[in-house]
């Protein structure tokens, strides 16, 4: 298969509709990190996703609709929390799980009886759902386990050949996958951090279940595995800034030469370490956490592009969008050091 390249423009989303509506498989960018897009309604389509990314069988795919209006396809009942969470954040980087219809086949669900849906705010996703005229299933426009696209270049480097299309809108907003909330109890329950915060959802819900790392088994399927991950190995140092430096720089030290090392550090830290030997990147402002996040994913590219076998991640506060990015790093990470 020939992978179709095209910037995002009317001609290239009517092309990328008549895919999907075929039965096709289109990359999209969204606000948060692109998606790997099917027509929802189609099992077959559907089926092609899990293939193309090498997906593991039991992680539901999220729906995108172009309009509140076509919840009702989806879901029997909007629920009052769901109520609350769309008036607040929709359109934009939050997924809401609830009941599903028949339309939606349980290779979209695997087997739940329950969906998660979004309204994306970006305007090439909304264009492409609209123009479809079905709900499109996407999930993070990767190959499985590697870090979330959140630039056209990085699917086509996992999924060319794989995939019939892709639309290329440029680097996307958030960079970090959309929050992903269950909205069916009164209370709603976080189940996976991001840009939409804890403390935002606890605000306009009143009450939020938000200890994700206390849950048991893991309530959303796709929190069990490993995700993320660049090709290197990656550690990551939890604690204060100035300590995580000198315990990495002094693991440095201890490298044998020749053994390219890289460090995940931020615009405050960065020039604590010896770039002459290292690759240094700084992810953002650790006082501004959502800039860390819009980086992450291509810095964890970054490093493998520039043969990096061994990167050293200092860790944010997990407070606001902090605590999605230490969410995706703790996934990325082989070994983690509390100081
Ligand atoms: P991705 O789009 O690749 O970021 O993956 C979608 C995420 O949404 C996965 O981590 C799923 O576990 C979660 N998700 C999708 N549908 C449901 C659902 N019905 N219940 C709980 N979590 C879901
Ligand atoms: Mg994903």
């Amino acid at each position: 298969m020939i992978t179709l390249l095209k910037k995002a423009g009317t001609c290239s989303v009517i092309t990328a509709a008549d895919i999907i509506r075929q039965g096709g498989l289109v990359a999209f960018p969204t606000e948060t990190v692109y998606g790997l897009g099917a027509d929802a309604t189609n099992a077959a389509a559907v089926r092609k996703i899990f293939a193309a990314k090498g997906r593991p069988a039991d992680n539901p795919l999220i729906v995108h609709i172009s309009n509140v209006d076509e919840l009702r396809l989806i879901t029997p009942e909007v629920t009052t929390a769901a109520e609350k969470l769309i008036a607040a954040y929709w359109p934009g980087p939050l997924t809401i799980v609830l009941r599903k219809t028949p339309i939606i086949p349980d290779e979209v669900t695997c087997g739940l009886d329950t969906v998660g849906i979004r309204l994306p705010a970006d305007k090439t996703a909304r264009r492409l759902i609209a123009a479809s005229g079905v709900p499109i299933a996407a999930p993070s426009a990767n190959k499985s386990g590697r870090p979330s696209p959140t630039r056209a270049e990085h699917v086509l480097r996992d999924l060319d050949g794989k995939i019939d299309m892709i639309l290329d809108g440029g680097a996307t907003v958030f960079g970090l996958e959309s929050t992903v909330v269950d909205a069916l109890e009164d209370v709603p329950r976080l189940l996976r951090p991001g840009s939409v915060t804890a403390e935002m959802l606890r605000e306009t819900c009143g009450n939020l279940v938000s200890d994700i790392e206390a849950y048991g088994v893991p309530p959303s399927p796709g929190m069990k595995y490993r995700h993320y991950a660049p090709r290197a190995r990656l550690t990551l140092v939890i604690g204060e800034p100035e300590s995580a430096a000198q315990a990495i720089n002094k693991i440095l030290r201890a490298k044998t030469p020749g053994v390219t090392a890289g460090v995940l550090a931020s615009a405050q830290t960065a020039g604590l370490y010896d770039k002459t030997r290292h690759v240094v990147l700084a992810a953002g402002d650790r006082n501004r956490p959502e800039t860390a996040g819009a980086n992450l994913f291509a810095l964890l590219r970054e490093f493998d592009e520039r043969n990096v076998r061994e990167i050293f991640a200092e860790s944010l506060e997990e407070t606001g969008a902090g605590l999605a990015v230490m969410n995706r790093l703790k996934k990325a990470a082989a070994e983690i050091i509390r100081l």
